[in-house]
């Protein structure tokens, strides 16, 4: 028997389906490179605050049809089926089926119009360990050491996004900047 959608996918997402902040659990190829881009920062003084690494497929699963389910995007029968996440999404009524799917957004804290207008990803590269969310910070201009050695000053800016002495540093070590998303970097920049 499938359990309806609601609440109780919030509770067992948190225990079945949880997102990792360690670097241990990413991709092999962009662990060695972001260790090594984390390595330089440090070593030039900034800190570094992991929240996401490797996001869990069953929990974008759940974000992903609750989210355009619950705004109205889709309609209840489109949400495909994953295996291992047993969910009625569907109650053949309207209303309910919104209802249950937006008990889960709030649940999970997604971010819905106007402050998102996107639905959660089904293929970030989060899922496949090739992505991270991190902050970085540092007080005015710190010299990075570039994978050559050689040192490049690099001045602190509030929005990490417009920072591309920063963003071309990274790109040296394979970890490339998505500049829509202030934490989010990546293997290809997506
Ligand atoms: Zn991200």
């Amino acid at each position: 028997m499938p359990n309806n959608s609601g609440k109780y996918w919030v509770t067992w997402a948190n225990t079945h389906a949880k997102n990792s902040n360690k670097i241990d659990d990413l991709d092999p190829v962009f662990k060695a490179s972001i260790k090594a881009f984390i390595k330089a920062l440090n070593d030039a003084g900034a800190t570094v605050d992991v929240s996401t690494t490797k996001r869990s497929d069953k929990r974008a699963y759940l974000f992903h049809w609750s989210w355009k389910i619950s705004q109205s995007k889709c309609n209840p029968s489109d949400a495909n089926k994953m295996v291992g996440v047993d969910i009625k999404w569907d109650y053949g009524d309207l209303a309910k089926s919104k209802a249950g799917a937006l008990e889960m957004v709030i649940g999970f804290g997604l971010a819905v119009p106007p402050r998102s207008i996107n639905p959660p990803s089904l293929s970030s590269n989060h899922i496949a360990g090739k992505a991270i969310d991190m902050t970085i910070r540092w007080a005015g201009v710190i010299k990075i050491k570039k994978k050559d050695g050689s040192e490049i000053p690099v001045a602190y800016t509030q929005n990490v996004n417009a920072n591309s002495a920063l963003h071309s540093i990274g790109k040296y070590y394979g970890v490339k900047k998505l500049k829509t998303d202030a934490p989010h970097w990546s293997y290809n920049g997506r």
